[in-house]
C-alpha cells in the first residue's frame, strides 16, 4: 500500500493565527503517525486578496514550528490551465450554467423573493436567477460584450449523475463514522469566473486528486464544503479522500481566530518569544 498522503492548504491572504498552527501541527502528527507524507499547497487562486508576503510569512510560520513538508509546494496560481480544462470538460457534459447578476442584482432579487429565502453554508443566497434559460445568442453576445460573469454548477443536473446517498468518511469531531453529503444546501455554486478560472471548490477537489491527497485535515469551518467536494468529486471522477474535521481554536472570549486578530498572529507570537512548545501547549497538543 502506498503511504498515505496529507496536506496543509493555507491560503496567503493575511497572517496565520493559532487556528491555522493547530491544522498543521495536526496534520503533521497524523502523517507522522501514519507513515505517511505531508504536503504544502498555497491557495492563492484569488489574486485581490493574496499576497507574497503572506506566503513569505506562511513558510517562515512553518519553520518555526519546526514543520516539513515534502516538496516541491503546490501553488494554484500556477496551475489555472488545468482549472480551466476541468471547467471545459464540465460545460461540455453540460453541468455549467453562465450567469451574469452582480451582488447587487442577485439581493435585489432574493429581496423581491421575500423573507427567508434560503442562504448556502458560507452566507450567499442560494443563485435566485433563471440564467440557465437564457438564450445561447444572448449569452455568446454577453460575453462578447466584456461583461463579468460566474461558472456555475447546474446543481439538478449534477446530482442526476450521481449515486445516491452521496456519503464520506469522517473521523474527526464526533468519531469515525459516515456522513450524508447534501450538496444541495449549496444551490447553483460559483465554480469560476470570467477573470479566474476556479473557486476554492474546484480547485481543492482537483490539486486534492492530482496531489494524491488520502487524508484531509482541516478545520470545522469547512466541514459543511465537504458536500460540494464530494459530489464534485464524483462528477469529475475523483478518489474520495477521508475527512477528519478538527475543532477550531477560539481566543480568551470564546470567539473564532480570524486573520484580521492581529495579537494571535503566528508571526506577534514570535515576537513575543514564543516557541513550537508554547504554541502546542496553547492549542492543546
Ligand atoms: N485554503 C483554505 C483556508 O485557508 C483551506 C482549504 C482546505 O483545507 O480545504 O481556509
Amino acid at each position: 500500500m502506498p503511504p498515505p498522503v496529507f496536506r496543509f492548504a493555507p491560503s496567503p491572504n493575511g497572517y496565520l493565527h493559532l487556528g491555522h498552527a493547530y491544522s498543521a501541527l495536526l496534520n503533521y502528527d497524523m502523517a507522522r503517525e501514519a507513515g505517511g507524507k505531508l504536503l504544502l499547497r498555497i491557495e492563492d487562486i484569488d489574486p485581490t486578496r493574496c499576497r507574497p508576503e503572506y506566503e513569505q510569512a506562511i513558510r517562515q510560520d512553518m519553520e518555526w514550528l519546526g514543520i516539513l513538508f515534502e516538496r516541491p509546494v503546490r501553488r494554484q496560481s500556477e496551475h489555472f490551465s488545468e482549472y480551466r480544462a476541468a471547467l471545459e470538460w464540465l460545460g461540455n457534459e453540460g453541468l455549467l450554467f453562465t450567469s451574469f447578476e452582480s451582488r447587487a442584482e442577485i439581493a435585489a432579487l432574493v429581496a423581491a423573493r421575500g423573507p427567508g429565502w434560503p442562504r448556502d453554508p458560507d452566507g450567499s443566497p442560494i443563485y435566485p436567477g433563471n440564467a440557465k434559460e437564457m438564450p445561447e445568442f444572448e449569452r455568446v453576445q454577453r460575453i462578447g460584450r466584456g461583461e463579468p460573469y460566474a461558472l456555475r454548477l447546474d446543481l439538478q443536473a449534477a446530482l442526476k449523475r450521481v449515486k445516491q446517498p452521496l456519503i464520506w468518511h469522517e473521523t474527526g469531531e464526533g468519531g469515525a463514522r459516515d456522513i450524508e453529503a447534501h450538496p444541495e444546501q449549496w444551490g447553483d455554486v460559483i465554480l469560476g469566473r470570467k477573470e479566474t478560472p476556479a473557486s476554492y471548490h474546484l480547485a481543492c477537489v482537483l490539486d486534492d486528486a492530482l496531489q494524491g491527497v488520502t487524508h484531509i485535515v482541516r478545520g470545522m469551518d469547512l466541514y459543511e464544503s465537504t458536500s460540494i467536494h464530494r459530489l464534485l468529486q464524483e462528477i469529475l471522477g475523483l478518489p474520495a479522500p477521508v475527512y477528519h474535521h478538527h475543532k477550531l481554536v477560539l481566543d480568551e472570549d470564546g470567539k473564532k481566530l480570524a486573520k484580521r486578530t492581529r495579537s494571535t498572529t503566528l508571526r506577534d507570537l514570535r515576537a513575543q518569544g514564543w516557541n513550537a512548545k508554547d504554541v502546542r501547549k496553547r492549542v492543546g497538543l
